[in-house]
């Protein structure tokens, strides 16, 4: 589509120095329609949605949020192991900043709104295959309880946009849409690297106060030295947090580019991302790391905290002593350990987790992998107290993607891994009541496979977002029973194995 001539200017791509974001406008969209809103995060922000058509004129960028001016972010990043460059919103735009009810101050941002100085080769835009994934994902994360961006609403601009799905050189017309991102802070790590790598000080230490004066507070007036020491620790705990919360919910994102590392420890930008469906800790969901698997499952942690040595290069400048930073990082690498121990013996029911030793809990991850067993499926079964093997044989046949004659062949193996587990059961403190309640909010029971999100998209993409609205309600509630909604309790159906997501 031909861009307006002042747009143009605006929006031509460019390396942006000395500066966080550009001003810049959105697309106008064709003939918006919407797919879908948030009513729950609506409700928790305390906004309408009730005015519909106000609603799909700001957030498809047709109109301005009164008069506000949009921008797009400056930002680099290390892609795969390897420094970037200038990266920055390539296709999206912060349309509003708006204090809550809640005391937040939100930025709203619309992905998929048309070019930025930061789009280099490409358009801008976003496709409705990959905006349903970024929208139903964010929330159905925040509801697991996983620290995320959040997504108000998805809306169709009207306009096609081309895309190579298969990178097999037939490109093919899709829908354009756009997701309203929600975030407190959309400040990446990659946002301070930028500012490092071209030894440009003064804003790298701008950006640092200001990030601590806005999303860290309890770090008080001081600016020195043991105050941006502090900073750094601050964003590695919630960097731990977040991929504890990924590996404990089977949860792969697939691009831990710097660029994609929330400095507030969210999970942000939903591309190739995937679920552990037989647990395996090799499994990334993204086919262009498919040789390395850098973003595979099992790797995650240990991507985290590179991505922090390249966080504490950036912010070096500013402390000029490298002790501290060692130090915090080898205590992520201590505590990630100790915490992971923890959360996987909660997952058993097993409170008292110092009794537990780490290789009881390697061995069950071994039976997992082996024997192709569904992690959710697993640990909700496993999450309704059971004590006599059988019992446990039965939900594990549930749960493995293997048939059933294979599977007999290994029951001798998790016979003996079961036989242990009364023993560390039995030093436990809690009621039964307690333990099984406990579990059932550790362990969700459902999470949005990879063939349900491929489901509702495809519907979409015919008009009917029953499918996209059902799963949405599901995913809002994912740790509660819903026996109506069982059929989304299953293993993934033969056609989706090895199916893989899509970003573009
Ligand atoms: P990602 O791998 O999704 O984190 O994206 C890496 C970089 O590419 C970021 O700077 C994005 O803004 C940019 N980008 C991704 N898709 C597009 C697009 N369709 N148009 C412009 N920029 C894009
Ligand atoms: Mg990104
Ligand atoms: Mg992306």
């Amino acid at each position: 589509k031909e861009l307006p001539a002042d747009l143009v200017m605006d929006n031509r791509s460019r390396q942006v120095y000395k500066a966080c974001f550009s001003f810049v406008n959105p697309l106008k969209p064709s003939n918006p329609s919407l797919v879908h809103s948030s009513k729950n995060f609506a409700d928790e922000l305390g906004v309408s949605l009730n005015n519909k058509a106000k609603l799909v004129q700001v957030m498809s960028g047709a109109t301005s949020f009164n008069g506000f001016e949009s921008y797009a972010m400056c930002y680099g990043g290390h892609q795969f192991g390897n420094w970037a460059g200038q990266l920055g919103d390539g296709r999206a735009i912060n349309i509003a900043e708006v204090d809550l009810k809640d005391g937040i101050n939100w930025k709203f941002q619309l992905k998929g709104a048309g070019p930025t100085p930061y789009s280099r080769n490409s358009d801008g835009l976003a496709v409705l295959r990959s905006s349903v994934r970024e929208y139903l994902c964010s929330e159905a994360m925040h509801h697991l309880g996983v620290p995320t961006t959040r997504a108000l609403s998805l809306v169709k601009t009207g306009d096609l946009v081309l895309r190579d799905i298969m990178y097999d050189g037939n490109p093919e017309n899709e829908q354009g849409a756009i997701v309203c991102r929600v975030s407190p802070s959309f400040i990446r790590f990659g946002s301070f690297e930028i500012f490092a790598s071209r030894q440009d000080k003064e804003n790298l230490q701008k950006l640092v106060d200001y990030t601590i004066k806005h999303h860290y507070p309890q770090l008080g007036e001081n600016r020195d030295k043991a105050t941006y020491l502090k900073f750094f620790e601050a964003v590695a705990n919630r960097t731990l947090e977040m991929i504890l919360h990924w590996q404990r919910v089977g949860f792969v994102h697939g691009v831990m580019n710097t660029d994609n590392m929330s400095i507030l420890g969210l999970t942000i930008d939903y591309g190739p991302y995937g679920w552990l469906e037989d647990y395996s800790p090799l499994w990334t969901p993204n086919t262009t790391d498919a040789q390395n698997r850098r973003y595979r499952y099992g790797n995650q942690p240990d991507i985290a905290l590179w991505n922090l040595v390249q966080l504490a290069n950036a912010l070096y400048p500013l402390i000029e002593e490298v002790k501290g930073f060692q130090t915090i990082l080898e205590k992520f690498r201590t505590d990630f350990q100790a915490r992971y121990h923890q959360m996987m013996c909660g997952k058993l029911g097993l409170f008292n987790d110092q009794n537990v030793p780490k290789e009881y809990i390697q061995k069950l991850e071994t039976l997992l992998e082996q024997w192709e067993i569904d992690m959710t499926i697993f640990f909700r079964e496993f999450s309704k107290n059971i004590t006599d093997f059988d019992v446990f044989w039965k939900g594990l046949s549930k749960s493995s993607y293997l048939d059933k004659e294979k599977l007999e062949t290994g029951k001798k193996d998790w016979a003996a891994w079961f036989d242990s587990f009364s023993k560390y059961l039995a030093q436990e403190n809690t009621s039964r009541e307690e333990r099984v309640a406990k579990m059932k909010s550790i362990n969700p029971k459902y999470v949005l496979r990879n063939y349900m999100v491929q489901l509702a998209i495809n519907d979409a993409e015919k008009n009917d977002y029953n499918l996209l609205d059902e799963l949405y309600q599901l995913l809002s509630k994912p740790y509660d029973e819903q026996p109506e909604m069982e059929k989304w309790y299953a293993k993934r159906p033969e056609w989706a194995r090895h199916k893989v997501g899509c970003s573009m």
